[in-house]
Order: structure tokens, then C-alpha cells, then sequence
């Protein structure tokens, strides 16, 4: 691990580009903290919180959980102690009411974000990676049937528990979710654009040659 200055960061990218793959590799090399709200509201689901009892049907549907809540639990993440020194947001924000939500948040807090990191890929790839994604249930490590396969067949790596394909990969449902990416979150990357702290990844080699050009950049924002 490598220590630098803080990397204050957002992964941008439609569902399945590989920003939670990318971002468990930044975490290893740069020690800063991955926090994916797609995870945290997972986690939530699986605990049968209140919280999770709110959004798992949403979730299932591929639909947006309300703004008001991921608020909350954002500024809850960030204002922990281990965000002092940089973070990556995987899954937020998902739309320009979010993206003014985090402006506000990063003021209360006193933090700038570094960089914008917008892994760029086709609507085929994404399809097809999310059609062989499979999740373990017990630690949430993501496999590819194609491209990250386990080393035992179904099983987890870590858990030897089987594999299971998250609910809302199924083919219908995938289909929407890139719809609502289309409308809601893609608007991000000219807003983004337009304060110049956005950075293009061309994402759609595999995953050794993106983290490649990650860490390069990251390397170069961290000087
Ligand atoms: P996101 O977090 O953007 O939704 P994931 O990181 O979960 O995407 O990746 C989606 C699927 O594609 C996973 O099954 C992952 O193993 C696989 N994957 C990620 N990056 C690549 C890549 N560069 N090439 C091929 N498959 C990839
Ligand atoms: P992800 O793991 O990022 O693909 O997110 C999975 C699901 O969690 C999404 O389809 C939404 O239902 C919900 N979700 C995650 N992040 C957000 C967000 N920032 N805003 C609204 N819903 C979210």
C-alpha cells in the first residue's frame, strides 16, 4: 500500500461497469475506504433493519431508493473517522439532486473531492457482464462466470458458500436499471465535465488493464 494525499473520490459508471471491482483493488493499494451504497443498503436488506425493510422492494425493482434516505446514510459514512483521509463513493450519487446532496455534505464536513472517475462502457458490455455477475451471500465478494470466475465451481473463495445472482441482475430488471442510468445518472458526467473534475477511464478491458489505468491516474492525482 502506497500512502498519499487524501483521494477524495466517486466512481461513475452504469451498473456493471466494474466499479466496485475496480474500487476493492484502489482500497488495497491506497488504503482508502470503499463505501458503495448499493452494499450498505444490501447489508440493511440482509439485516432486515428498518431501514432495509423501507428500500428491499424498490431494490428488487431496480428502481432508485428515495433521496432523503440515501442523505442520511451518506452523511452518516462520510462524517466516520476513516473518510478523513479519502474514500471512494461507488453507487452515489445517482442524480443531480444527489450530486447537490454530497456538494452540502462535503461543505458540512470540510472536504473537497479530488477527481471523479467515470469508468466509460457500452451498454453490450455491461450487459453481458452483469448476465454472469454472481455474488456470495455471506461477504458479498463479486465473480464473473466469464471474466473473475471462483476457483471451485459455485463457491466463494473465501466462505465456500454457493454463488447466488443478485435479484435485481435478472435480465428484465438490468434492462430498467440501464434505463434509469441513462435518464438520471449519465446527466452527472456533464455536470461534472463542466467543473472540470471529471477523468475518463476507457473501461472496457479487463479488469488488470483498468485497474492499470486507475492506479496511473490515481498515482498522478496523488502527487
Ligand atoms: P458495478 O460495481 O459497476 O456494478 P461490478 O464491479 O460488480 O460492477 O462488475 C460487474 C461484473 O463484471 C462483475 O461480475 C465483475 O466480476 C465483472 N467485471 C468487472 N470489471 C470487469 C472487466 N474489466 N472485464 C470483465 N468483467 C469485469
Ligand atoms: P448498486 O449496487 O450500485 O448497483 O445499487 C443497487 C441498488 O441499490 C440500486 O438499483 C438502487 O435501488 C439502490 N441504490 C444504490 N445506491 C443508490 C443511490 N445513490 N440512490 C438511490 N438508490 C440507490
Amino acid at each position: 500500500m502506497i500512502s498519499v494525499k487524501s483521494l477524495n473520490l466517486i466512481f461513475l459508471g452504469p451498473p456493471g461497469a466494474g466499479k466496485g471491482t475496480v474500487a476493492k483493488d484502489v482500497v488495497e493499494r491506497f488504503g482508502v475506504p470503499h463505501i458503495s451504497t448499493g452494499d450498505m443498503l444490501r447489508d440493511a436488506v440482509s439485516a432486515g433493519s428498518a431501514l432495509g425493510k423501507k428500500v428491499q422492494s424498490v431494490m428488487e425493482s431496480g428502481q432508485l431508493v428515495s433521496d432523503d434516505l440515501l442523505y442520511d446514510l451518506v452523511e452518516d459514512r462520510l462524517s466516520k473517522k476513516d473518510c478523513m483521509n479519502g474514500f471512494i463513493l461507488d453507487g452515489f450519487p445517482r442524480n443531480v439532486k444527489q450530486a447537490n446532496d454530497l456538494d452540502k455534505i462535503l461543505n458540512e464536513l470540510n472536504l473537497n473531492l479530488s477527481a471523479v472517475v467515470f469508468l466509460d462502457v457500452s451498454e453490450e458490455e455491461v450487459v453481458n457482464r452483469i448476465s454472469s455477475r454472481r455474488v456470495c451471500p455471506k461477504c458479498s465478494k463479486v465473480y464473473n462466470l466469464i471474466s473473475l470466475k471462483p476457483k471451485n465451481d459455485m463457491l466463494c473463495d473465501d466462505d465456500g458458500i454457493e454463488l447466488i445472482q443478485r435479484e435485481d441482475d435478472k435480465p428484465d430488471t438490468v434492462r430498467e436499471r440501464y434505463r434509469i442510468y441513462v435518464e438520471k445518472t449519465a446527466p452527472l458526467v456533464k455536470l461534472y465535465t463542466n467543473r472540470n473534475q471529471i477523468v475518463t477511464i476507457d473501461a472496457s478491458g479487463p479488469v488488470d488493464k483498468v485497474d492499470e489505468i486507475v492506479f496511473n491516474t490515481l498515482d498522478e492525482l496523488s502527487q
